[in-house]
């Protein structure tokens, strides 16, 4: 379903991304892991397009997500209104859950579903109350966010995240700022979420109890390439790469 092939980025002369290939199949739901700074964050930002390759190409379901095809087959880079098309395809949801402050619970859900993908706010909102109860917040519909606790806030931006319907849902670090005894509710949400719908999944974390439970395959980063990938299984308990076993060492 998404394919990096030789994806470079940069930021002036510093290469965060060096000709990074990985691949992930349909359904899957996949860890990323690897030190401070090994590009991780960088990935999912790619993914979503709020950031935009220096070099190389992603695909997602056969097509170019960073590029356009040119009508002599070649591929250049895709332009904002190409980038915002294939937004529509992908959810992210944030380490610090980046609600909209002057907006209701509803309508942080209703709010995107109703403005990029035109739907009727009826719909919307029928929908929207539908997630909150998957979330375990149908009383919190009229609450602003600022009322929530970190680990109800962090529930309505899944929530918004599936309002969209994505095909792959993109998880960046979605517990570290919560209080400890908020993490495990967020992430047995996240768990269902990954047994019971066919949504793709890639998620950063520093729980590896999570990537054991939920992921089907681990990919360990450093310096911007993948240095092993395999089954939480392997990765955890036999891991081929020195750097691998220094990295769980440290954070295990
Ligand atoms: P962490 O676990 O700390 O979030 P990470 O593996 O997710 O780390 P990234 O956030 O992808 O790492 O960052 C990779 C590198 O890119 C870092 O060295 C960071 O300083 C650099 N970087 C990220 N964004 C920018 C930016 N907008 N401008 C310049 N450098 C950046």
């Amino acid at each position: 379903l998404v394919r990096f092939d030789k994806v470079v980025k940069r930021y002036g002369d510093h290469v965060v991304l060096d000709q990074l290939d990985f691949t992930v199949e349909r359904g899957e739901h996949v860890t990323l892991i690897g030190p401070s700074g090994s590009g991780k964050t960088t990935i999912l930002r790619l993914l979503m397009t709020l950031e935009k390759v220096s070099d190389g190409v992603i695909w997602v379901n056969g097509s170019p997500l960073s590029h356009v095809r040119t009508p002599d087959g070649g591929l250049k880079p895709a332009g904002e209104k190409q980038l915002r098309e294939s937004r529509k395809k992908i959810g992210m949801v944030f380490q610090q859950f980046n609600l909209f402050p002057n907006m209701k619970v509803l309508q942080n859900i209703t709010e995107a579903p109703i403005s990029v993908l035109g739907k009727e706010r009826e719909e919307a909102e029928a929908r929207a109350r539908e997630l909150l109860e998957l979330v375990g917040l149908s009383g919190k519909v009229d609450a602003h966010p600022s009322q929530l606790s970190g680990g109800q806030q962090q529930r309505v931006a899944i929530a918004r995240a599936l309002a969209m319907e994505p095909e792959i849902l993109l998880l960046d670090e979605v517990t570290s700022a919560l209080d400890p005894e908020l993490v495990a509710g967020v992430l047995e949400l996240l768990g269902d979420i990954a047994r019971n719908t066919d949504i793709t999944m890639l998620c950063v974390t520093h729980e590896m109890n999570f990537a054991r439970d939920v992921s089907e395959k681990v990919l360990m980063f450093d310096a911007g390439r993948v240095v092993e990938s395999g089954t939480p299984e392997k990765i955890f308990s036999d891991p081929s790469h020195e750097r691998t076993r220094e990295f769980l060492n440290a954070v295990l």
